[in-house]
Parts: C-alpha cells; sequence; structure tokens
C-alpha cells in the first residue's frame, strides 16, 4: 500500500530530489498519519503543506465556522465558506489540493472524554490552536500515547515553535505552566503563514527522517525585526503532565 506509483513519483518528484529524502522518505510520508488540531490561521498552511506533499492520512479538527474576521489569515477559506464548519471546508480543499491522501475531519470540539476517539492513533499531532485550555488536553494525550506534538502560537508579528516528544524533550506544560488568559490578540495573516510553514517542516522532517529537529528548541521569531532565536528549554521535575515520565 505504501509503494510509490509512477502518479506519486511525477507527483512527489522535485521534493524526493533532496538528500535524504527519495523513495524511502515519501514512503515514510505516504504510510504516516498525522492530526491537526485547529484548522484556523495555523492549520490552513499546516494542513495545506502537509497535504500537497503527500502526507498518507490527515485528520483535522476545529468546531468553529470561518467568520468574515478570520479571512486575513485562515486561508483554507473564502467568503463563500462564511458560516460552513470549518472542519467540512477545511476537508475538501484538501481532497480537492490531493485527491490521492485520505482525509478525515471532526468538528466537535476536542476535551478529554473525547480525544481518543477524535484523535486516535497517529504518528504526529500538530498543535494549530488559539487557547490553552485545549493544548493542554492534547499535550496530555500526546505524553500518555508518546506521540511527539509540534506546538505553535502567535501573537502579532511574532511566533513560536517547538517540537514536544517527552521524556527526550520537555512537555508543553513544562515549558507553558500556567495558560494565558484568552483574549482577541492582533494577528497578520503572515505570522501564522510563517509559523505554520514551519510546523509543517519539522512535520515532514520527523516522518522522512531528515535533518535535525526542533525537538527540545524553542524557536522564536518577531517579523518585526524579522529576528529568529532558537532556545533550549528544559524538563520541569515538578511537572504535572511530564513528571512520572522516566528520563532515558
Ligand atoms: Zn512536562
Amino acid at each position: 500500500m505504501a509503494a510509490l506509483t509512477d502518479y506519486d513519483c511525477t507527483r512527489y518528484g522535485r521534493q524526493m530530489m533532496i538528500g535524504g529524502w527519495g523513495v524511502p522518505g515519501q514512503e515514510r510520508l505516504k504510510r504516516a498519519r498525522v492530526f491537526i488540531v485547529g484548522a484556523g490561521g495555523l492549520g490552513s498552511p499546516v494542513a495545506l503543506y502537509l497535504a500537497a506533499a503527500g502526507v498518507g492520512t490527515i485528520g483535522l479538527g476545529d468546531c468553529d465556522r470561518p467568520d468574515l474576521s478570520n479571512l486575513n489569515r485562515q486561508i483554507l477559506y473564502t467568503d463563500a465558506d462564511l458560516g460552513r464548519p470549518k472542519a467540512e471546508v477545511a476537508a475538501e480543499v484538501l481532497r480537492r489540493l490531493n485527491p490521492a491522501i485520505a482525509v478525515n475531519s471532526s468538528g466537535e470540539r476536542i476535551a478529554e472524554h473525547n480525544i481518543e476517539r477524535i484523535v486516535g492513533p497517529v504518528d504526529l499531532i500538530l498543535d494549530c490552536l488559539d487557547n490553552f485550555d485545549t493544548r493542554y488536553v492534547l499535550n496530555a494525550y500526546s505524553v500518555r500515547h508518546s506521540i511527539p506534538l509540534i506546538h505553535a502560537a502567535i501573537w502579532g508579528l511574532s511566533g513560536q515553535i517547538t517540537v514536544l516528544h517527552p521524556p527526550r524533550t520537555p512537555c508543553l506544560r513544562c515549558i507553558f505552566p500556567d495558560a494565558p488568559p484568552r483574549e482577541v490578540f492582533p494577528v497578520a495573516g503572515v505570522t501564522p503563514g510563517l509559523a505554520g510553514c514551519l510546523q509543517a517542516t519539522e512535520a515532514l522532517k520527523l516522518l522522512t527522517g531528515l535533518g535535525a529537529s526542533l525537538l527540545g528548541k524553542l524557536l522564536v521569531f518577531d517579523a518585526e525585526q524579522m529576528t529568529f532565536t532558537t532556545l533550549t528549554v528544559e524538563r520541569r521535575p515538578d511537572c504535572p503532565a511530564c513528571a512520572g515520565l522516566i528520563r532515558t
């Protein structure tokens, strides 16, 4: 099933030319199952690029409907989609973009009681959310099942991204123990565009086995000054979410 067809080799040929990617990397992508939580500003570029790259099974979760004020950054949607469920529209767009992959979507709000059923067994989870309450639910799930979680968050023209896979790395709660208050914050479309492309890049690298990832590192960017800074992040010994895991 994961063997590449002629169609695949033509469609994905240019990325397969990258050193270390090749046929084995593309086969790994074809077999891969990822889940994207949040199909908004971050989730839009993440979903589009992972679909275009040929990730075999993409799950998407979003319980919202696009609003006119979303359209400066949520590039999966147009004016014609206002009021329709994001999960439904996003799945349609991805299937149109790449009919060779499987796309599943859920319009339920992800919470502790339903995350097992909605996300299920996947190779990678992408945190494209806009609030820390649901992020903590996602973090607990990823810790429980040892599934790598690629986190990103944005504000204005700045953003942050990291790859979490405890006990090799801290978990989200080690780095951000307390949820910042929910607010309507400023954001330009390019900010989640940048952060989402970085998330998708890290996802493709992890899935193909290419390069050095942001495991244990937090990349912070300020697009106003166009600075990118990489910080090392540590586990918190008293972290309520991951302290029980044995350090390896
Ligand atoms: Zn932790």
